[in-house]
Formats: structure tokens, sequence, C-alpha cells
């Protein structure tokens, strides 16, 4: 049996909103019906306003938010490219992996997983990279790394940035920061179930287009000519429906609110989760200062065991709480406030649970 009313404050999927849900009711199109298509240019124009950025390519890759990152790499890095890439948590990593699949050499920034990687580290790491790449904000630790300054002393590089937990939950400004290739998701604070990857690519970035990427199906210089309607909106495959409608709608719902009043709904729930999760014994784990609002990472109190705790959360109070990945399993849980999630009704229930939890350790 499914249950329906989980609460999801992990670092997976958000709760939908509920007019998300609605969409996927909907008639289904065909992919080249020009009422599916003016759908497909609104969804885009959605995603400039929510991405704030004029790039022309700015579109949802049919995938999740792997696709986006393999999307990334692959089309704008040849075999041999020097990359630098920021890593402190699993999706750092995991970027390493894919751009040396590319053929990249990649020269990696560490830094200790909880805290957020220095932007200069990243500039000055390799004097002429092809690529500086880093995620925003780190879904592993619950971490922002910073942007701004990266756009500024990027050079002659591109700028590539995972924005899978940040795109409508904290600022994001593509143009602004002078970012080249950016890659979201839509299962976290879009509030849209899992399946598509939206992304973003400068007209600077497409100037350097990899003539025959390392993959068919993410090949941009196929994509890019059906979804900006600037060639034939010939075939290229079967664009998912469905879950097109389903973003359109939550696009519609963070736009609705106000891209600022989204930012700031995800905030407050931060704030109030940062402020009362010490007091229970949860120790803030992430960085101060470069705490995201949207995925906190708390330590364990001792005591408490993991398993067992989280266990009890989802079956008494039907709410989910993420566990730690790779060196901090065990260690720390990872708390989401995403999208539909990310309100304060939820807050108050969770700080409401673990009360109940750790009562015995007080
Ligand atoms: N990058 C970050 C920061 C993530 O949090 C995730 C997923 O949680 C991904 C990339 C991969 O996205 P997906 O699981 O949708 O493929």
């Amino acid at each position: 049996m499914i249950h329906s009313d989980r609460i999801l404050m992990g670092p997976g999927p958000s709760n939908p909103y509920p007019e998300v849900m609605e969409a996927f009711a909907r008639p289904v199109l065909g992919h080249l019906d020009p009422e599916f298509i003016s759908l497909l240019d609104e969804t885009n124009d959605r995603l400039r306003e929510v991405w704030q950025t004029k790039n022309a390519l700015t579109f949802p890759i049919s995938a999740t938010g792997s696709a986006g990152m393999e999307t990334s790499f692959v089309n704008f890095i040849s075999p041999g490219d020097e990359v630098v890439v920021g890593v402190n948590g699993v999706f750092g990593n995991r970027m390493c992996d894919v751009a040396s699949r590319a053929g990249a050499v990649v020269t990696k920034v560490e830094e200790d997983w909880g805290r957020a990687i220095d932007p200069e580290r990243l500039l000055t790491a390799h004097p002429n990279p092809k690529m500086i790449a880093v995620v925003h904000a780190e879904t592993s630790t619950g971490v922002r790394n910073d942007i701004h300054d990266l756009g500024a002393g990027k050079g002659d590089a591109l700028l590539l940035v995972d924005c899978v937990t940040s795109l409508g939950g904290i600022p994001v400004l593509i143009d602004e920061w002078a970012v080249d290739i950016a890659y979201s998701g839509t299962q976290k604070c879009l509030g849209v179930p899992p399946g598509l990857s939206p992304v973003t690519v400068s007209d600077r970035a497409m100037e350097r287009l990899v003539e025959t990427p390392q993959s068919w199906y993410l090949d941009l210089n196929m994509i890019k000519d059906y979804v900006t309607g600037d060639g034939a909106r010939a075939y290229h495959h079967t664009a998912p429906i469905s879950m097109l409608y389903a973003l359109h709608a939550g696009l519609g719902v963070v736009i609705n609110e106000g891209l600022q009043q989204a930012w700031e709904r995800h905030q407050s729930c931060g704030d109030e989760l940062h402020r009362c999760l010490p007091e229970l014994g949860f120790d803030l784990w992430a960085q101060e200062g470069h705490r995201l609002p949207e995925l906190t990472t708390v330590s364990i109190p001792d005591g408490l065991d993991d398993v067992e705790g989280r266990q009890h959360l989802l079956n008494r109070y039907g709410i989910e709480v993420g566990g730690g990945l790779g060196p901090v399993a065990g260690k720390v849980w990872r708390i989401g406030c995403m999208g539909h999630t990310a309100q304060m009704r939820n807050v108050k229930m969770l700080l409401g649970a673990l009360e109940e939890l750790t009562a015995h350790l007080r």
C-alpha cells in the first residue's frame, strides 16, 4: 500500500504543489501538437524567470538532475580539457566522475564536508581551465557554496553550477552571477515530482558547444532547435508530456507566489528549524553563514539511534527525514524543507515529533 499522507522532509522529493497533481490529470497531447509546443514555450519562459536569465537555451532535459549534470559536461568538454571541480560532498564527487568520463583532466578542489569552498581556491586551482564547476547547494551536507565571485573571476573559463537543490528555494541569479551553464531538478524546491532537469546555457557557452558530444540523447546540437523553435520543431525524442504539464504548473505556482516570496518562505522555515533544533539536542552541522534553509543537517544526539529514530518519525508521524550519506552516514540527519513542503505547519509538526522522540534523553 502507498501512503498518501507522508510529509516528505528528506533530501529527495518534496510534496508536489496541489496544482501540479491536477496537471498530471490533463489529456495527453502529441509532442508536436501546436498546443503542446506553446505550453513548452511558456514553460521555458517560466524557467527563464525562475533562473533569472535571458538565455535562449533554457529548457527541461527529459530525465532527472543527473542527466542535467551529464548534459552540462558532455556538450562542453572534449577529451583532454582541463576542468576544476569543487568537492565538499557527494554531488561534487559525482561531477568529477562525470567530467572524467567525458575525458576531462580534473583538478579537484576539496573542502571538508560541512564547510563551504572558498571561491578564491576554485579560481586559482588551475591557470587556464576550460571549465570551473561547483555545486551551489550540496544536498549531502546542507552547505551553500557562493557563486557570485566565481562569475566575476572566471576569466576565459566556462562556469558550470549545479542548482538541483537551490532553484526556487534560495536566490539563483544566472545572468547577474555570469553563470554559463546550470542544471536543476524538478523534485526539490520547485515542488514537482522527479523526472525532469531544467537547464540553462549562455550564448557564450553555446559558441563553444562540442560538435559531436559523447552522448546521442543529450546532444544539445540536436535538441536545441526543437526546444527553442529556431529551426524546424522536428522530432528528437518523445517529450514526457505529463511531466512537462506538471513542471509548467509548478513554475506557475512559484511565479504567482513571487520568486522573492518563495525564497522568503523557504528562509523562514529554515530559520525556525535552525533556531529550534539545537534546543532539542540536534546541533546544526553545516558551517554557520553557509547553512541552506531548504536542507538542514544536524548531528544525531547521543543515545538516539539513527535508523530507529527515523523509522519512528515515519511510522508514528508519517514524516520522512533523510539519513547521512557516505562518510557521515549514521552521524547526521538531513531535514528537507522544499517546495510545497516548506510550510511552517510542517516545521512545527516535525519539531513536536522530535520533542517527543528525544524526551527520554532529557
Ligand atoms: N545534484 C544534487 C545537488 C542533488 O541533490 C541531486 C539529487 O539529489 C543530483 C545532483 C542528482 O539528481 P537526480 O537524483 O534527480 O538525478
